[in-house]
């Protein structure tokens, strides 16, 4: 027998134990050093030490060869891209966007917001078509639709269709339907709530990227009007409506904001409403962006990587972006170690946040989930969409040539087979392709944060043992 290498270990010197985690199986436990020391060949002397060992066989921390580890982990990658349990489809409703904020070049610059196309009555009838014909073919227990823009809510004729029929199509085939909404904010009311939760509202999730401050700085309306104030008035309107998290878009010179904002938060009546707060780093695209305006005169698109449906919580969407292993991302400049400690205070504020281990592998390795952007056309995820050679097929017509070429691009993805023995990979599978294809010019190479897994894998041991008043599974 040997250590898995998807086993990682942390050490707990203040309760003379250690914290074993298996990436792959998901198992966890806490043991003394000497059950530990089995994982490095100690030999098994004892009943207990053999009943020990067999324990952390049966969880995964032990295989009998590298070959089991590297046939479970292709089991894994299976079993994510062709699991049936989930449809998940994205839609996107509109490119315009109320907003002008600074990091991006969609919404409302020039005359970009009037200039965004938009999801029409009959392209959205078409998806709720393609929608009932995916729930015949996939047939799942449970089907995830996530608006996104744009601004989804300056399409709400589209958005109330596209629930209605989705809706109804989940109900008569016995499938689970969830929707979630990513917005700003601005246009969200209890009357938007009312008309979605008949339909299977699981949650709203709105951008508040730091104090009143920092957010009307870096996301104000065209005029420079700051949105934080009606913002947080929508959110404790509609709060105990429907579930409410937070999202916000980290700024590498912004720390502070948050920190600001999640003491605000705390403070707030509709606290207790609040289901989840999480921060990604800001995905600074604007280098390449801007200068695709300058080169060719047309606004470039943001690339939105923001969470993509899916889950309870709303989606599985990663922050990895640039490479190496350095304290920052390359390429958003945040400090892996400042988003743990972010986390740190987000959790000691009294909100749930993602623990930064189980990050994946996300949306795209998964068949069954789908992004549609405003012409019906078909997207891998979100981060993809609105760029023509990046289309995998469409909702109402058979897939060009060229559709196909770039769907079977997306089949090949595997960028965590550059990435060795990390022990990561089955919670990373290489980072983000966007990240990738955007900042390395090619979505088959890994981003790497590893520092940022390693630094939350701590804190995960850590709480794990203050919540744990008994001593874990294969513990001596
Ligand atoms: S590739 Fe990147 S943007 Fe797309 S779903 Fe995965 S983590 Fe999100
Ligand atoms: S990208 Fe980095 S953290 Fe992710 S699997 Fe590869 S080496 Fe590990």
């Amino acid at each position: 027998m040997q250590p898995s290498r998807f086993t990682v270990r942390v050490p707990l010197p203040e309760r003379d134990e250690v914290f074993l985690l298996n990436t792959l199986t998901d198992a966890q436990a806490i043991v003394s050093p000497d059950v530990a020391a089995l994982l490095d060949g100690r030999a098994a002397d004892t009943d207990a030490a053999a009943s020990a060992l067999q324990t952390l066989a049966d969880h995964g921390f032990l295989v009998t060869s590298r070959d089991d580890d590297d046939r479970a982990l292709a089991q894994h990658f299976s079993e994510v891209r062709h699991d049936r349990g989930e449809l998940r489809v994205t839609i996107l409703t509109t490119e315009q966007c109320n907003f002008a904020c600074g990091y991006c070049v969609q919404g409302d610059h020039g005359d970009a917001n009037a200039s965004g196309r938009k999801m029409s009555l009959e392209t959205a009838d078409a998806v709720a078509r393609w929608f009932a014909a995916q729930l015949d073919a996939v047939r799942p227990q449970r089907a995830v639709m996530t608006f996104f823009g744009g601004e989804p809510l300056l399409n709400l004729p589209v958005l109330y269709r596209l629930a209605e029929r989705a809706h109804v199509a989940a109900r008569m085939r016995g499938v689970t339907f969830l929707i979630n909404v990513i917005t700003n904010g601005l246009l969200l009311s209890p009357e938007v709530v009312g008309r979605l939760v008949p339909f299977g509202l699981n949650g709203v999730k709105v951008t508040l990227d730091g104090d009143r401050e920092a957010h009307d700085r870096a996301r104000p309306l065209r005029g420079g009007q700051g949105t934080f104030d009606r913002i947080v008035a929508n959110v404790a309107a509609v709060a105990g409506l429907c579930r409410i998290s937070i999202g916000g878009n980290v700024a590498p010179d912004a720390i502070d904001g948050y920190q600001a904002l999640l003491a605000f938060l705390a403070q707030q009546p509709f606290a207790p409403a609040i289901s989840k707060v999480s921060f990604k780093p800001l995905i600074d695209t604007q280098g390449s962006a801007r200068s695709a305006v300058s080169a060719s005169g047309a606004r470039a698109r943001v690339i939105p990587l923001a969470p993509v449906g899916g889950g309870a919580e709303g989606g599985t969407c990663m922050t990895a972006r640039g490479a190496g292993r350095a304290s920052g991302c390359d390429s958003c400049g945040v400090d892996d170690l400042a988003l743990d400690d972010l986390r740190e205070q987000t959790k000691r504020a009294g909100f749930s946040t993602p623990d930064g281990v189980h990050m994946g592998p996300c949306e795209i390795h998964r068949a069954h989930a789908h992004t549609v952007g405003i012409e019906g056309e078909l997207y891998k995820c979100p981060g993809f969409s609105g760029e023509a050679t990046e289309v995998v097929g469409h909702i109402s017509r058979e897939a060009t040539v060229m559709e196909r070429e770039s769907a079977r691009r997306f089949n090949r993805l595997a960028a965590y087979e550059l990435c060795g023995d990390c022990a990561f990979v089955p919670v990373c599978a290489g980072g983000c392709a966007v990240a990738s294809h955007h900042e390395l010019g090619d979505m088959h190479a890994p981003t790497c944060h590893r520092r940022a897994f390693e630094s939350a894998l701590v804190t995960l041991a850590r709480d794990t043992a203050s919540s744990a008043t008994e001593p874990r599974e294969g513990a001596a």
